[in-house]
């Protein structure tokens, strides 16, 4: 059923989408309700910044170690930095420690089923509370990432979205579009979600295989902008501090469980001592890595 009105239809769209997503949702182990609330929300936070597809993985290992938060809590730093691995922005894996140990002793290693408590935790911000009390919880709650923010804007305003925060405008535009029901708003975050992540994407957007192609703006207007980058552009990573920092720590992982990385081993990772100096100096105090009085690191005891 092609839509021929100026307006997408809203309602028909979330039905395509639903149907789209019963056939071409990434079996990802998290889904389908195979994961705890806990299992959810570390996916979540594993997946900001870094692909679904990368983390399973990952994931998995994660909670076959670590099931719950309690485990977690219990578990030592080191163990929980090289579990972390090549994820990326590594801090994540310390703050998700810290709020493993808040579920642990102020809920009793129970997810808290509110989004404000869900906000009050460590490293969690307004979208994971969010996409816990959807994909956990199966409430009725617009969940916004830049995915969704993608897929709306160039559904239903016909143009590409801009980078940052997301504006009042579009937080009210996703609350307004979400289903009445609350399966059918959870499906909806999902899908929509879903769509922007392996067919609506930010470079070349498949419109030829989209389910909701007879009703989207963008497409209709010749895709103006495509390629434009209204979204920041990604930091480059050769020669940043987090290439340096990443080296370290990939450094320190490889080392058997409590070595140390002599000062010269160190300094053959990386040329410029400064450079090398600060990101040491910022891995310290971020927690990531001990520096002992020799000079010498070694991961948190
Ligand atoms: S038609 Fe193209 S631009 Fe529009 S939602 Fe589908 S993939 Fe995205």
């Amino acid at each position: 059923m092609m839509n021929d009105t100026k307006n997408p239809n809203a309602a028909d769209i979330a039905l395509r989408l639903a149907a789209w997503w019963e056939t071409a949702a990434r079996d990802l182990p998290w889904r389908f309700g195979r994961a705890s609330d806990w299992g959810v929300l570390v996916s979540e936070v594993m997946s900001q910044q870094t692909q679904m597809s990368r983390v399973v993985p990952y994931w998995t290992a994660w909670m076959e170690r670590w099931p719950d938060a309690r485990a977690l809590a219990g578990a030592p730093k080191a163990e929980v930095i090289t579990a972390w691995g090549r994820l990326g922005y590594p801090r994540r894996a310390l703050r998700l420690q810290e709020c493993a140990r808040t579920v642990a002793e102020q809920y009793d290693n129970q997810l808290p089923h509110t989004y404000d408590e869900l906000l009050a935790l460590p490293g969690v911000g307004d979208y994971t509370a969010s996409a816990v009390m959807s994909f956990a919880f199966g409430e009725r709650i617009a969940v916004i990432d830049t995915n969704i923010r993608r897929v709306i804007s160039r559904v239903f305003r016909g143009e590409e979205s801009f980078g940052g925060a997301a504006s009042p405008v579009e937080r009210e535009t996703a609350r307004r579009l979400l289903p009445e029901g609350e399966r059918g708003a959870v499906v909806w975050n999902q899908s929509v979600m879903e769509l922007g992540a392996t067919v609506c994407t930010a470079k070349a957007p498949l419109c030829d295989r989209c389910p909701i192609a007879g009703q989207c703006v963008f497409l209709r207007n010749g895709r103006p902008g495509l390629g434009e980058r209204r979204t920041r552009p990604r930091q480059r990573f050769q020669g940043t501090d987090r290439q340096v920092r990443g080296l370290v720590l990939n450094a320190l992982r490889e080392l058997p469980a409590g070595s140390v990385l002599e000062r010269e081993q160190a300094e053959r990772l990386w040329k410029d001592r400064i450079q090398l100096d600060a990101c040491i100096a910022s891995l310290d105090d971020d927690g990531l890595v001990e520096m002992l009085p020799d000079g010498s690191l070694r991961l948190p005891q």
